[in-house]
């Protein structure tokens, strides 16, 4: 029988683990001390824990994590990982800087059923989903990384938005984000986590049981038609049906929703696209992310021109949107979804 992975138990459920076992229930705390604050993951390494219960733990339950197979360093500091599950299959997170922040967008599932024309994941089609421990792991595999390779840099933020669409992997992202938020554990702020999805719109009603978390849309076009020829989704969720999901989204107050509009040349990028997207969206309640096209070897679309991904933006806060530009991360290391892990696996001979 396959093993439990440890890195897939909430505080209160290693808990219960420990005390249905015969080992007391406050060493789960410190276990999820060394675990998720001291990133070690050898449990005789832990020496204020009973060695009885180490051993236990380590006989009984799965201590295995995402291997970093690859990793490479973009001019602009955006580090992208390769990771290998326990059955060889491989996914790719990301760990990207901004100014105060060390933001990790990692993967939910090896490729994706989507099949959005303009995204590198499609092409590979669906493997299969992640487990809990390999969405975990992948945040504490380059936690590991970065305690024995910096000078003490640690992920303050958590995106959905590596390969995979979180919400078709709805049970596993939620335990996840469960672990992701436990204040004893990695302790992230809701805000600190954004879950990005093509717009499900079974699941989107559903996210009243997800923890609330930051919520993006991925949007990229404000007309049916041009919807359907980019994200074959639509073609079953339309974009009505799509808002009339979203309403049912628990919001607070000051909450909003994030938009991700990818803009591509001579597709949806001029003053009629503006005028529908105004229509469609609560102007209170939304937030636009304008995401440049990021071309890659093969794809049918073009990133439109500088002035008017600029103009585009300054039309939608000229209306009274709040809108922004995503600047391009890492683009020199192939960083956008799901392209570094083709070019690494097509490369193969030469990196191993
Ligand atoms: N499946 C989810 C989350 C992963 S994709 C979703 O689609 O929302 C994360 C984001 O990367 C999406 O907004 C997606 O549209 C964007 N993306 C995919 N391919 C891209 C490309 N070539 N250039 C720029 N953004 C891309
Ligand atoms: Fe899947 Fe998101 Fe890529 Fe679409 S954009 S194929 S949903 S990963």
């Amino acid at each position: 029988m396959n093993k439990q992975s440890i890195f897939s138990f909430t505080l209160e459920e290693l808990r219960n683990y420990l005390v249905e076992h015969g080992f007391a229930k406050f060493a789960a705390d410190q276990v999820y001390d060394w675990i998720y604050r001291k990133f070690v993951f050898v449990p005789t390494e832990w020496s204020n824990c009973s060695k009885k219960m180490c051993v236990y733990l380590g006989e009984n339950l799965d201590f295995s994590l995402p291997k970093i197979v690859w990793n490479g360093l973009s001019e602009d500091g955006t580090r992208k990982f390769l990771v290998a599950m326990q059955d060889g299959n491989s996914v790719e997170t990301v760990a990207i800087a901004s100014k105060s922040r060390l933001t990790l967008c990692v993967s939910s599932q090896v490729g994706c059923a989507i099949g959005c024309t303009f995204c590198h994941t499609a092409t590979q089609g669906l493997t299969r989903s992640l487990t809990t421990g390999e969405v975990v792991g992948q945040f504490l595999s380059v936690s590991q990384w970065l305690k024995e390779n910096t000078d003490g840099d640690s992920l303050t933020n958590i995106v959905y938005m590596g390969q995979g669409e979180p919400l078709n992997n709805f049970e596993n992202m939620k335990q996840a984000t469960l672990l992701f938020l436990e204040p004893k554990g990695i302790g992230l702020g809701q805000r600190r986590i954004t879950l990005s999805t093509s717009g499900l719109v079974p699941q989107i009603e559903k996210l009243a049981e997800f923890p609330p978390v930051n919520i993006a849309i991925s949007l990229h076009a404000a007309h049916d038609h041009v919807r359907s020829e980019l994200m074959p989704i639509n073609k079953i969720y339309d974009l009505k049906r799509l808002f009339k999901a979203i309403k049912t989204i628990p919001l607070k107050s000051y909450r909003r929703i994030t938009y991700e509009y990818l803009l591509i040349d001579e597709l949806n990028n001029n003053l009629e696209d503006i005028d529908a997207l105004c229509k469609l969206i609560n102007q209170k309640e939304s937030k636009i992310n304008l995401i440049p096209f990021n071309e890659y070897p093969g794809s049918d679309f073009k990133r439109p021109r500088k002035d008017n991904i600029i103009w585009f933006n300054n039309e939608l806060n000229r209306r009274g949107f709040t809108s922004t530009i995503r600047a391009s991360k890492g683009s020199d290391i192939l960083a956008a979804c799901g392209q570094l892990k083709t070019h690494v696996e097509k490369d193969k001979t030469n990196l191993w």
